[in-house]
């Protein structure tokens, strides 16, 4: 079985003991493709220490997240997407638009947002969209720029049913994290509506830990127990659920 933890910031412990232990505890649980994704120019170079120490687990993707899109947002977002040097990169994420924390940013997140849709394009890769209070807004960019290069994952979806098919409408995958475990959230009745091709699983790790770690930091290990739930939603055995979910991951980052 693998099982494949589509957007982790697994790169924070940047102890090298540590590290190894949390890898570990993900190998044993058939958590084998892990996908990290920076937030801003100081998490770069965390992201590809970690990818150069796990090269066939780990797979690092660039991007500004709307929560660090400030005043300054185009030099900042031009030192990381200059980044990169040699080093390959999956998807141009997580970006989108995050008006829960603050509302101020919105015109320079959007600028950023579509800034970053056509860098992507260009370079022929998927976006990992975050979206937070800001359905609308995110959506109204995405349906703008929709062409044939456009695709990509809608990152922790939570939404309703009628916008989860509107972002599969777009051709984008569903990134279900630990949100699905949560009795109250209301994720768990939505989502066996929609076909399983359309899911990628993912953790957010060190953020939205799944029940029974809830309250506690994440790590990509706990996938497990968002495989497990989604398994139990659909009626099909984890190992289904792995491999449908894998596979779509592939077909995504292309790898
Ligand atoms: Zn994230």
């Amino acid at each position: 079985m693998v099982l494949t933890d589509t957007h982790t910031h697994l790169y924070y412990e940047t102890d090298s003991t540590k590290r190894a232990e949390l890898m570990q505890r993900c190998n044993n649980n058939s958590i084998t493709r892990l996908f990290l994704p920076n937030v801003d120019t100081n998490s770069v170079a965390q992201v590809f220490d970690l990818t150069a120490a796990y090269p066939a687990n780990c797979f690092p993707m660039l991007g500004l997240h709307p929560c660090s899109v400030k005043a300054d947002w185009e030099e900042e977002l031009n030192t990381i997407m200059n980044a990169h040097g040699d080093n390959k990169i999956y998807a141009v994420g997580e970006i989108g638009i995050d008006l829960y924390w603050d509302k101020t940013f919105l015109s320079e997140q959007i600028l950023a947002f579509k800034k970053q849709i056509a860098w992507a394009k260009s370079l022929k890769l998927p976006i990992v969209i975050h979206c937070r209070d800001a359905f609308d807004e995110v959506y109204n960019v995405l349906a703008e720029e929709q062409d044939d290069d456009l695709r990509g994952i809608f990152h922790c979806f939570g939404g309703t049913l009628e916008q989860a098919e509107k972002v599969i409408a777009l051709g984008f995958y569903l990134g279900i994290g630990g949100i699905i475990t949560y009795k109250n959230a209301g994720l768990d009745k939505i989502l066996p509506q929609i076909d399983l091709k359309h899911i990628v699983l993912e953790t957010d790790s060190p953020y939205l830990t799944p029940v029974p770690y809830r309250g506690k930091p994440n790590e990509s290990s706990y996938l497990i127990y968002i495989a497990q739930k989604v398994a139990e939603l659909y009626q099909k055995s984890i190992e289904t659920v792995a491999d449908i979910t894998t596979q779509n991951s592939i077909q995504v980052f292309g790898v």
